[in-house]
């Protein structure tokens, strides 16, 4: 097992302090921190290469375009796609599964058509889907979960009919923790002839991904939350789709010839990518990628599970404390509530005590509704938490759950 204590060190903004107290940053499902490798990439972008890529026979053009197209290989590495062609950038997750639910909308579903999402998905993944279907007249059905927060199988098979034209699920719930068992879904879809969409956003940063190996038709995921800026995202799509699909935006870059009558499109990878590309982004996310691979997603997701471990075992002797959720596999995420005080009133507390946690509906309605609860408070880990972290996280909440009583 690694010492992850080195790495902390990466993490400038870890040293920060908030009303005079160490930060605790447990808000890492909303948002990373960068690492300085991270901060230094951008700083070299632009002071040594900034230039726009894809368009210019200069020199620093071709210095940009060489970084930006290498990003595209870092990344379709990093999630084990066949080509880096099957790998679009876009500005995060939610533009990720906008471009499919329109585009694939567009060329595939008709009226009568279901779509299936699940119930504990983030409104990213239910909200593009619903627009989709409103525009094609088809209906949306939801996989129910079970009060542990695990999806119901059994029923998801039921559902699938010749009417579904496509899947989209989570890999892991940004609410619950829960892993789904993408890759069970994603045959069960197959046997059907139905294609899955799987929104990576709270996995990609915790666990090894393998396009491949899960079979996935599209994979959604955003930089931000796996330590590179914001802005940018990642689309993997099989290239049968992204072939057969109409393009997204129109404008330059993405076009092969433009006249009155008639235009062409570019081939893949640059069909879904309109306007200047965020290169800085791409750049910045590749660097982030070969950090986090240096370290070892294996070893990461191991430290992280210990982790939660740990602090379930220290929270679960906290007074009146529940945890919303208790899914067999769970990554990343922690959501809980103390009695029946408001979460919001739980989080504002901690803030007070230097420990950073979100609370709320967690852009989930549906599941919060479920749970038949005003939201939740959420602890949610990186690769920089430690022990230290959680035992002073406990300290603070065993305070606030006691100014509470
Ligand atoms: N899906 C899930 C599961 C998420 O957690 C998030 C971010 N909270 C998103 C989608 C949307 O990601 P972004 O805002 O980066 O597009």
């Amino acid at each position: 097992m690694k010492d992850f204590s080195q790495y902390r060190e990466d993490f400038p903004l870890l040293k920060t302090k908030v009303y005079d107290k160490p930060l605790i940053y447990l808000d890492n499902g909303a948002t990373t921190q960068k690492p300085q490798c991270v901060l230094d990439k951008l700083n070299e972008i632009y002071t040594l290469y900034n230039a726009n890529i894809h368009r210019g026979v200069h020199h620093l053009s071709q210095i940009a375009t060489m970084a930006h197209e290498d990003a595209r290989k870092t990344v379709a590495d990093f999630i084990h796609a066949k080509s880096s062609t099957e790998i679009t950038f876009t500005r995060g997750t939610t533009e990720s599964i906008n471009l499919t639910a329109f585009c694939f909308g567009e060329r595939y579903v008709n009226e009568g058509d279901e779509i299936i999402v699940s119930h504990m998905e983030h409104h990213s993944n239910i909200v593009p889907w619903q627009l989709m279907c409103e525009r094609k007249m088809a209906t949306l059905k939801v996989i129910p979960i079970t009060p542990d927060g695990e999806l119901d199988l059994d029923a998801f098979k039921n559902m699938l009919n010749e009417k579904t034209r496509i899947v989209a699920v989570t890999h892991v719930s940004n609410v619950l923790g829960t892993v789904n068992p993408v890759k069970e879904i994603i045959h069960w879809a197959h046997l059907n002839g139905t294609p899955v969409l799987v929104d990576g956003a709270q996995a990609i940063p915790h666990l090894p991904v393998n396009v491949q190996d899960l079979d996935a038709d599209f994979y959604a995921f955003s930089g931000h939350k796996i330590y590179a800026p914001t802005g940018i995202g990642v689309l993997y799509g099989k290239a049968k789709w992204l072939e057969e699909m109409p393009p997204y935006q129109g404008g330059g870059e993405m076009i092969e010839h433009v006249s009155f009558e008639k235009t062409t499109f570019n081939e893949l990878p640059y069909k879904y990518e309109a306007g200047t590309p965020n290169y800085e982004g791409s750049i910045a996310l590749a660097e982030a990628l070969h950090y986090v691979s240096a370290i070892g997603m294996e070893q990461i997701a191991q430290h992280e599970q210990e982790l939660i471990q740990y602090a379930m075992e220290q929270m679960a002797c906290i007074p009146n404390l529940r945890f919303i959720g208790m899914p067999k596999h769970r990554s990343g995420v922690i959501s809980f509530l103390i009695g029946n005080e408001h979460p919001y009133d739980v989080g504002m507390l901690l803030d007070k005590l230097g420990v950073a946690v979100r609370t709320g509906h967690h852009c989930a309605q549906p599941l919060i509704e479920y749970y038949n609860i005003p939201g939740t408070v959420r602890v949610s880990l990186a690769l920089y938490n430690n022990k230290e972290d959680i035992d002073q996280f406990v300290l603070a909440l065993n305070r606030v759950a006691n100014m509470l009583l």
